[in-house]
């Protein structure tokens, strides 16, 4: 079981590498990790397990995050209260997006950054990505607003960009006429 320790913090220079490609089977071990991330994420986000095994939530993870330098990432977005819709998306890519860009307006989160980070972090509204699954099948995934927003975050991860990256360091706030906050 996953536990909060076990995901590496902003400092640590692994989440500024950048991952490798996945090749397939899956290994074991990453078997493993994507169990261990789905079940990190889900317990997260029920506030008596967050409580009782002391798991800050989160939506997503990526390999990077406890320190697999490997392209998969895992989502675990609740579209209804007590109810997950689950995707792992390895060696992911962005197959289109709209123009429209968002923000979210109370600041982006990250299970590795452990304070608020204020300023916009502009992201496409709706993105389709390509991606293979467990198995090798290709699959095609398409988010909107939230689950948009953390499949671009995650992206970043594999590539070694945190989202305040994306923040304007002198003015946080650039920009945000442009876009629409979510
Ligand atoms: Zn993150």
């Amino acid at each position: 079981m996953l536990k909060m320790a076990d995901i590496l913090d902003e400092n640590d220079k692994t989440l500024r590498k950048i991952s490798e490609e996945v090749t397939f089977p899956l290994s074991k071990e990453d078997q493993k990790a994507i169990d261990n991330m789905i079940k990190y994420l889900k317990d997260s986000q029920t506030p008596e397990l967050s409580e009782k095994y002391k798991l800050r939530p989160g939506m997503g993870l990526s390999a990077v995050q406890i320190g697999i330098l490997k392209r998969y990432y895992v989502v675990v977005h609740e579209y209804e209260e007590g109810k997950f819709d689950t995707y792992v998306l390895i060696n992911p890519k962005i197959k289109s997006n709209s123009q429209e860009l968002i923000y979210v307006e109370e600041g982006e989160g990250c299970l590795s950054v452990n304070r608020y980070v204020e300023g916009i972090v502009p992201r496409y509204a709706r993105v389709t990505m390509e991606a293979y699954d467990r198995d090798g099948n290709k699959i095609e995934v398409r988010g909107r607003e939230e689950l948009a927003v953390v499949f671009q975050h995650e992206l970043d991860h594999l590539n070694g960009i945190m989202f305040y990256d994306h923040i304007d360091k002198k003015n946080p706030f650039k920009d945000k006429e442009k876009m629409r906050a979510i």
